[in-house]
């Protein structure tokens, strides 16, 4: 079990953040947030999947005008996922002039490098700061490498050039974005805000750079934090990018909500990055959300692809069935599938599965055991179609049995 870093609880809503709770998901909708129709179907499907955490853009008044619309009529749909309010350039004036948005939204994300320059920024960020301990609402201040201070990069430059610290720029600005999240903490502390209201994020495009942050973050404060790889990019590089650097993070404990920024394909469905983030969470025993479905990933013993077809709707069948089993039957994410491809390893994985299924490989019988709890259970024959239907039976009778409703 890994030991979780030390954090302070920050309640989000009826979530908490740190101090021990589960790694919560978040998400972040694409849509227009002034609109309301398109936002709220977003929060919707993205809360359905299992996003705990749900952030929306608040850029102009049109947007923080529709928020309280978007939060009521969220509340009216039984989605209690609080609803983050993300904020640059205009926080400040959007949270002072719209208090019924200030007032719906659950907590305010402020990015320090976006507030404002001089001392504007401080008294901008001060303002933020202000509303939301007025509102007894948390922020979160996240620190992007892409938008960092830039007063602060310049002046760290400088010092490592003439004390010559032999720095790279990389580690300089890896040490300016620790430093301005901390910074910045001191002044939401100084402007009202108390320590169980301060979530911390800084978030870079590089594996290597967001592992090194976010180690010095832990050894620096106990604020919780937020991880997630900025523009981690396109399918498997935003996947695979996403996934080596918070797993090395979270493997050693650290990171209390996670967001994995993935880029969607045009009409890409949304919901990919909070799957994701579940995964994610799931490989490495941090939580348990699902069934977790093991696929033998073929080879040429299998010419045909009715065990990848199999496995799809395995998968598939799972997803569907998932609310409606996780409210009835409690447990059910601990269940176990194995689909495979031929009797090589597939009887050994159905064999170490809750209920696994191997299909015939090229030129072996066109019979498909299926071992159930470690012990032959059936062997299923037919046409794929009938197959797949009887296998999702049984599934749905393990189910049933192993798992009564409550
Ligand atoms: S289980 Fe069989 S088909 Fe699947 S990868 Fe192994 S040898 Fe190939």
């Amino acid at each position: 079990m890994v030991e979780r870093h030390e954090t302070v609880g920050v309640r989000v809503g009826k979530v908490q953040v740190g101090g021990g709770a589960p790694v919560a998901v978040q998400s972040m909708c694409n849509t227009d947030t002034a609109d309301v129709e398109s936002t709220v179907g977003q929060c919707l499907d993205l809360a359905r999947a299992g996003s705990e955490l749900l952030r929306v853009t608040v850029n102009l008044p049109a947007a923080a005008d529709a928020v309280p619309e978007i939060k009521r009529r969220l509340l009216d749909a039984g989605c209690e996922a609080p609803l983050i309010g993300d904020f640059h350039y205009n926080g400040h004036l959007l949270l002072t002039r719209h208090p019924a948005c200030a007032r719906a939204l659950d907590k305010y994300r402020i990015n320090p490098g976006n507030v404002g320059s001089g001392a504007r920024r401080d008294e901008q960020f001060a303002t933020i700061c202000k509303v939301a301990a007025g509102e007894g609402k948390p922020v979160r201040i996240g620190v992007n490498g892409g938008s960092l201070n830039q007063e602060l990069v310049v002046r760290r430059m400088q010092e490592n050039t003439d004390r010559g610290l032999g720095l790279t720029s990389e580690q300089v600005v890896d040490e300016c974005m620790v430093l301005s999240a901390l910074e910045s903490t001191g002044l939401a502390l100084e402007s009202g805000l108390r320590e169980d209201q301060v979530v911390i994020s800084c978030k870079t495009s590089r594996p290597a750079s967001l592992i090194a942050v976010y180690r010095e973050l832990a050894a620096k404060t106990r604020q919780p934090l937020h991880l997630g790889l900025t523009e981690a990019g396109m399918g498997m590089k935003g996947l695979v990018w996403s996934s080596a650097a918070m797993g090395v993070l979270l493997d050693e404990g650290i990171g209390d909500t996670i967001r994995v920024s993935l880029t969607p394909r045009p009409g890409g469905d949304r919901r990919e990055e909070v799957y994701a983030a579940r995964e994610l969470l799931q490989a490495l025993g941090l939580r348990a959300f699902a069934p977790s479905v093991t696929a033998c990933p073929g080879c040429g013993r299998t010419t045909s692809t009715t065990f990848q077809e199999l496995a799809e709707r395995i998968q598939s069948h799972v997803r569907e069935r998932m609310p409606d089993w996780r409210a009835l039957h409690p447990g059910v994410e601990r269940m176990t599938l194995a689909v495979m491809g031929c009797v090589v390893n597939g009887p050994g994985e159905s064999k170490a599965a809750s209920i696994g299924i191997s299909l015939p490989g090229t030129g072996e019988a066109p019979n498909c055991p299926v071992y159930v709890d470690g012990k032959h259970f059936t062997t299923l024959k037919g046409t794929a179609d009938e197959v797949a239907d009887a296998f999702r039976r049984l599934v749905d009778d393990y189910v049933e049995t192993k798992y009564p409703p409550r």
